[in-house]
């Protein structure tokens, strides 16, 4: 199974990829995550990686791309994907589109999960108030929802276009998210594993 998760920060990607990629027993590859563990790294680069995060602001598209494909290509050799924040641009879907055809594994689906930014913020303000992340402090969610809406947004019709996409309100409770992709899924012939559903899509 190999699925994209497209989402503004805040919707719950992170919950919603572990449990695909654990129903499907496939690698969640989480984009902000493996971006932040190489920004840990002492080199000019990698500091440039945390400066582009701590802003908000999106890490160009070839230090991405360089970080992420060979991540995604051995996944793909092992069953699959949860792409979680990645791809994130239109150059970035057409890199991850013609790579993916190369290796004869285009995409399953692509799960938008969508919310008002007003439930964006506030669960992002509280996930700052338990600890969270450095990012999530008022003005750089400001920042990361508009980025969101310019600059990822555009994949929203460019992968329904591909007949591929997958709508979800990710304004509801984590288990009716999860129940409503799984009935997204089986409506574009993808099922479950356990086989009450069938098999993936050929
Ligand atoms: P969120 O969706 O809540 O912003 P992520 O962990 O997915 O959280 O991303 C955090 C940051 O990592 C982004 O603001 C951006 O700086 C960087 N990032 C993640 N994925 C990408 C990507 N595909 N392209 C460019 N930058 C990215």
């Amino acid at each position: 199974m190999r699925l994209l998760l497209l989402a503004p920060p805040g919707a719950g990607k992170g919950t919603q990829g572990e449990r695909l990629a654990t129903r499907y027993g496939v690698r969640h590859i989480a984009a902000g995550d493996l971006l932040r563990a190489e920004a840990q790294a002492d080199t000019p680069a990698d500091r440039q990686i945390a400066a582009y995060q701590a802003r908000g602001d999106l890490v160009p598209d070839q230090i991405v791309l360089d970080a992420l494909t060979p991540v995604v290509v051995a996944a793909a050799a092992h069953g699959g994907y949860i792409l979680d924040g990645f791809p994130r641009t239109l150059p970035q879907a057409e890199a991850a589109a013609e790579l993916a055809a190369r290796l004869g594994v285009t995409l399953d689906a692509a799960i938008y999960l969508y919310a008002p930014d007003e439930v964006l913020t506030r669960r992002l303000l509280d996930r700052a108030g338990q600890g969270g992340r450095a990012d999530d402090v008022a003005d750089v969610i400001q920042h990361r929802l508009q980025v969101f809406a310019e600059t990822t947004g555009p994949l929203v019709p460019y992968y329904t276009q591909r007949g591929i996409l997958v709508a979800v309100d990710a304004d509801q409770p984590p288990d009716s998210v999860t129940a409503d992709i799984q009935a997204g899924l089986s409506g574009l012939g993808l099922t479950c594993p356990d086989g009450h559903e069938g098999g993936t899509r050929a």
